[in-house]
């Protein structure tokens, strides 16, 4: 039998079919307790609408593979964080044309008052200038915003620092 473990690690998102729920840093922990399975899960975004299809992506995949009694428990504490994607998930991300996250926004500590936001620099998937400008901050879904290259016109997505 293969181990929870494994089984959960392989479930995709369903947003960023290219990553695991793994690659993502969704998943917590898996852990057996008296027979039954419980994985606890940190969602992207709180209220994200994909919460339900992993949990019954997670439970179907699970029962699949023989585990009858499957619980998946939801962790907010702490947040999700994009710099969670593991370097594989950065890789996935990249060769589907996706441009992966910067390093996320500091949360604690004293915020740096500047008068100009510095401008976030995103390279393009495709050709790798940084030479690119935000079209829309909320693509296809809420955690990617649609950028364009410059250099070649290609319009991408960018997983959104958080
Ligand atoms: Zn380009």
């Amino acid at each position: 039998m293969v181990s929870a473990r494994a089984v959960a690690e392989r479930v995709t998102d369903p947003e960023l079919p290219m990553l695991t729920l793994a690659d993502l840093g969704v998943l917590r922990e898996v852990s057996e307790e008296d027979g039954r399975v419980v994985v606890s899960i940190t969602p992207t975004y709180t209220g994200c609408p994909a919460m339900d299809t992993m949990r019954d992506d997670l439970v179907h995949a699970l029962s699949s593979a023989g585990y009858r009694e499957v619980e998946v428990r939801t962790v907010l504490q702490p947040a999700w964080s994009s710099d969670w994607i593991s370097d594989t998930g950065r890789r996935k991300l990249a060769e589907a044309g996706i441009a992966p996250p910067g390093a996320a926004p500091r949360r604690t500590g004293p915020v740096p008052l500047t008068l100009v936001p510095p401008a976030k620099r995103v390279e393009c998937p495709r050709c790798g200038s940084a030479d690119t400008h935000l079209v829309s901050e909320f693509g296809p879904t809420a955690c990617k915003a649609l950028r364009r290259c410059r250099a070649c016109a290609e319009t991408f997505e960018h997983v959104k620092e958080i």
